[in-house]
């Protein structure tokens, strides 16, 4: 399925208004807007950007009470790896990597493929790496009320590699920690379990 199945939703004005400044900007950078190539890319742009940006219409808060379960679990839950792609909100180039979230449940648990659609509301947003992860956290902490949540993301940014300094190789680490996970015990468990992946 195509991940651009749900743009009927979208405002068709939204789209039209985005494709005329698309259009524009293509101009403006010295292209031939009507050369073959470029003739749907106003429309497909609009489109690509508009999907990027969903997150200003989802509520996190409704996927995770959605799927939250009474139970008795008290462990560290992990979910490692998760696939990340944003747009910085100072250039609106991409920059994505990984996330690795952890809470300790306090009577509640949450269906595992939620935790990675609340990555996905507030990624696809313009943001910076810092509010990201903050996000993520606050949502998790408030909503499922656990006794301890961490995140941890590792980023590549476009802004960084393709202009600018032009650190190709630099991954951006950032995380947040509450509840049981601000002691360093728990934290340096979690930061051990998913250390294989931090470089
Ligand atoms: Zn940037």
């Amino acid at each position: 399925m195509s991940p651009y199945t749900n743009l009927e939703e979208y405002n068709l004005e939204i789209t039209e208004e985005v494709k005329s400044r698309y259009s524009s900007i293509i101009s403006e950078i010295g292209e031939d807007v009507s050369r073959e190539g470029l003739v749907k890319t106003p429309e497909r742009a609009a489109k690509a950007m508009l999907f990027l940006t969903q997150g200003y219409k989802q509520d996190a808060v409704k996927i995770l009470k959605g799927a939250m379960f009474k139970e008795d679990y008290d462990d560290m839950v992990i979910i490692k790896d998760i696939e990340l792609y944003s747009l910085c909100e100072h250039h609106m180039l991409p920059f994505f990597g990984k996330a690795h979230i952890a809470y300790i449940p306090n009577g509640h648990i949450v269906g595992l493929s939620k935790i990675p659609r609340v990555v996905d509301v507030f990624a696809r947003r313009l943001q910076v790496q810092e509010r990201l992860t903050h996000d993520i956290l606050e949502c998790i902490n408030d909503t499922l009320q656990p006794k301890g949540v961490a995140v941890v993301i590792e980023a590549s940014h476009m802004c960084m590699m393709m202009r600018g300094v032009q650190k190709q190789n630099s991954v951006t680490t950032t995380s947040g920690f509450r509840g049981q996970f601000e002691k360093q015990e728990t934290r340096n468990e979690f930061l051990k379990l998913i250390s294989s992946n931090l470089s």
